[in-house]
């Protein structure tokens, strides 16, 4: 009998973090600088733990270990994505990912980093960086070599609902002020690209300059992955992405949905209001992941709901 697998997150401490994630979603943070939640994470760096049910107490790892049949039987090592929210009570470095590709000749087999960004909640005025103005490699160089940052980056204003996706190669940054939950590869693979100059106990944290001017793509080409928002009356569907690793897609649920699971497995992240699934209540801050065949999940309330599913392959 096919169950929904509910995830307590694992916690990190950062230099940039906040303690919004106590009071937006009651979590048990560890302390008043905590950065991210790893809400659905197989990664060794961080692992969410099952939180009820038959498997209460494993890890998403021994799942994907051990019960391969909850996912389909879908193949690889490695669980392949990672879901995580960031309290951003800082600006964070401005960073680039590699595709998997770069990684596996430069990190030692490691996969690359696509990752995508839904912002739950922003201070008024709050920015993000994604992308950059270079239009050619010779001018990206010159202007990071003369630290010409104002001018190289691409700072957009952000608000509550926002979505951006980043593939590799897409110079990115969030930056003060900002609560989001971000789907990506099951990767930790991070070029620095600038910390504007700020110190860490007395020394510059280490910059990846040449890696990243390697994996930057130049000249930045974005593009608004968002499909049309279909009114359906008790909710509202939208393919946020269709990406080449990752779908996401965002459920308004103003009185009752059904959200059908055929894929591998589908990751669910309850991003605002509450209600049920399946008769279970959840609320904001509630992440699970509905195994392999089981069917059409009875979604009843007012929330939304961020599902993620891997991009079948056509
Ligand atoms: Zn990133």
């Amino acid at each position: 009998m096919s169950e929904l697998i509910f995830f307590q997150p694992f916690f990190k401490q950062v230099l940039w973090g906040g303690h919004k994630m106590r009071e937006v979603y009651g979590y048990p943070i560890p302390g008043d600088d905590t950065g991210e939640a790893w809400v659905i994470s197989a990664n060794p760096h961080g692992q969410s733990l099952v939180r009820g049910g038959t498997y209460d107490g494993q890890s998403l790892k021994d799942l994907w270990d051990h019960h391969r049949e909850l996912f389909g039987g879908m193949e690889g090592k490695e669980f392949p994505l990672l879901v995580k929210i960031i309290d951003a009570n800082d600006h964070l470095s401005i960073q680039v990912h590699p595709d998997d590709e770069y990684a596996s000749v430069h990190e030692g087999g490691s996969q690359g980093k696509t990752e995508c960004w839904y912002i739950l909640d922003c201070e008024e005025g709050a920015d993000i960086i994604i992308g950059h103005h270079a239009r050619t490699r010779k001018e990206l160089e010159e202007m990071i070599k003369e630290g010409c940052w104002d001018d190289l980056l691409r700072k957009l204003p952000i608000h509550k609902g926002d979505f951006f996706y980043i593939p590799s190669g897409t110079v990115h940054a969030i930056r003060k002020g900002t609560l989001l939950l971000e789907v990506q590869q099951n990767s930790d693979t991070t070029y620095r690209l600038y910390d504007y100059g700020r110190l860490q106990n007395g020394k510059p944290r280490e910059l990846h300059l040449k890696q990243s001017m390697d994996v930057i793509a130049c000249p930045h080409e974005g593009s608004d992955t968002r499909g049309p928002v279909e009114d359906h009356g008790a909710y509202e569907f939208c393919t946020l992405v269709e990406g080449q690793y990752f779908t996401v897609t965002r459920w308004n649920v103003k009185t009752d949905a059904a959200v059908s699971q055929d894929y591998p497995f589908l990751l669910i992240d309850v991003a605002s209001g509450s209600g049920t699934l399946d008769g279970i209540p959840v609320k904001a801050g509630d992440h699970l992941l509905a195994p392999a065949g089981y069917g059409v999940i009875r979604a009843e309330g007012a929330m939304e709901l961020i599902a993620s599913h891997i991009t079948e392959k056509h």
